[in-house]
């Protein structure tokens, strides 16, 4: 077989924008270590996107909604059933077409909620890598329903769920939502789906890294050909080893970045609570008003990122009536930037995996407010594992009261109490930028990938 060619990977990332991020870092670094890279994505979001990142290249397929994406498919359900049914073609029409254009590729790394991604593989004989976007401990639990060991109604003690695989029992509030919830039933069938073709793909990619979740690691690793490639945060925020490597990924959203970073540059040293909930999570108008009064009434001043289509909650005269001084609300900003920023205290975070793996590297210390899929798993992480933050506790309305929000981010930014925290977000901080630097676990990860795929191209 010919050595001659750099071996092609071609990314498939699910089209939201915390599934491409991570995939397009994960892309980066393939690329710097000499894998050609074509990120295939849906003909709606190339033409949507505010942001396209112009270091790799990009091909649109169909998902079936060319005009109105996602959102014209009604429910996650719709989107995914109907992107299966025209995905297997468009991809292996894009595969057929660059191997006209004499850039044929090896190996599809997809996302596993396409999974038809690997029937595809397997036709035209190219390797398969299942890339999940989630940690390990979460991508464990969802085999665990794959495989009927967590069922709904939960059987077991509330307190007490046993998962192979973890060193602690959790609670049922701690397993990502859909899985108690029998109104999610086919939500869950997707999640499950994931695994159910992956015995046959040659790799499986997590967004993770191993001295994080090392236990369910070992665990997985004994089931599937796991590797962590982790954390996928541009490499000008960890090891600096990647040139000109300031592009984060794609957005729907504009940051306002000068506005954010000029407030922050004055601020006092690890003094803002930093709070967003992400790019999809919505909050109760009740929650998002308790949040406003305790962010308002808390020693700190705040960044608060409020999506315009969130800022209708926000109580009456709110905006008005606050100072700039007190806070700045956004409607979106550069997190890595906002997270590096000495002035950071804490961050107040639905616990997006993305939002938790930025804050893990950027060494910032959390204040959790899980809602909902995979974030309470995150959090109890957080709280428990890694001992990087607390979690808000919510009141039996599922409501985080003003009171706990100002506690909360006294004891993280400012108390004895939260000392140990503050040192761990440190200490994880470092662990993170070892891992992606040259012979770091995710690197040697990486490096032995690219191996593979460089003996088949
Ligand atoms: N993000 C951002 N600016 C903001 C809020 C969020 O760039 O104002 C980014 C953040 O850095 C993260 C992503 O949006 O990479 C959110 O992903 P996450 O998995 O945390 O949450 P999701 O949006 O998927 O719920």
């Amino acid at each position: 077989m010919s050595t001659s060619h750099k071996a092609h990977c071609l990314i498939l990332p699910y089209p939201v924008q915390g599934h491409i991020n991570p995939m397009l870092q994960f892309s980066k670094r393939l690329q710097s270590k000499r894998v050609e890279i074509t990120i295939a994505t849906t003909k709606y979001l190339l033409k949507n996107m505010k942001e396209l990142p112009t270091s790799v290249s990009i091909e649109a397929i169909s998902d079936g909604y060319d005009d109105g994406g996602r959102d014209q498919a009604g429910s996650f359900v719709a989107y995914v059933t109907r992107f299966k049914e025209v995905g297997s073609d468009t991809l292996s029409q894009l595969i057929q077409k660059l191997a006209n254009s004499g850039c044929p590729v090896n190996c599809i790394v997809y996302d596993p909620y396409l999974n038809w991604a690997v029937e595809v593989a397997t036709k035209y004989g190219l390797v398969s890598a299942a890339f999940f976007t989630q940690n390990c401990a979460v991508d464990n639990i969802y085999y665990h329903v794959h495989k009927g060991v967590i069922k709904f109604p939960p059987t077991q003690n509330d307190k007490e769920i046993i998962i192979p695989g973890f060193s602690c029992p959790i609670e049922a509030s701690d397993v990502p939502s859909f899985v108690f919830r029998p109104e999610a039933e086919r939500i869950i069938e997707m999640m499950v789906n994931q695994f159910s073709n992956l015995d046959k793909v040659d790799w499986v990619l997590i967004n993770s890294f191993y001295e994080l979740e090392k236990e369910v690691i070992d665990y997985m690793s004994k089931i599937y050909p796991i590797k962590t490639i982790g954390p996928t945060i541009p490499s000008m925020y960890l090891d600096k080893r990647l040139h000109d490597d300031k592009e984060y990924g794609l957005s729907i959203f504009k940051p306002m970045t000068n506005e954010c970073l000029n407030w922050l540059n004055h601020q006092p040293i690890n003094s803002v609570v930093y709070v967003s909930f992400g790019s999809i999570t919505n909050l109760e108008a009740e929650q998002m008003e308790e949040l406003a009064w305790g962010l308002k009434n808390s020693n700190n001043n705040f960044l608060w990122v409020v999506r315009s289509t969130e800022e209708s909650k926000l109580p009456k005269n709110f905006l008005e009536e606050l100072t700039i001084e007190k806070g700045l609300v956004v409607s979106w900003c550069p997190q890595l930037q906002v997270l590096e920023h000495e002035s950071i205290g804490c961050f107040l975070t639905h616990c997006g995996w993305n939002s938790t793996l930025e804050a893990i590297s950027l060494g910032v210390p959390m204040v959790a407010m899980p809602q909902w899929t995979d974030q309470p798993t995150n959090a109890k992480f957080v709280k428990v594992v890694w001992e990087i933050g607390v979690r808000a506790k919510q009141d039996e309305k599922e409501i985080v009261r003003r009171e706990v929000i100002e506690e909360c981010i006294k004891l993280v930014i400012e108390e004895e109490k939260g000392k140990l925290i503050r040192e761990n977000a440190k200490k994880w901080k470092e662990i993170a930028r070892i891992v992606v630097d040259e012979g770091g676990s995710s690197d040697k990860n990486i490096e032995e990938f690219v191996s593979k795929l460089a003996t088949i191209s």
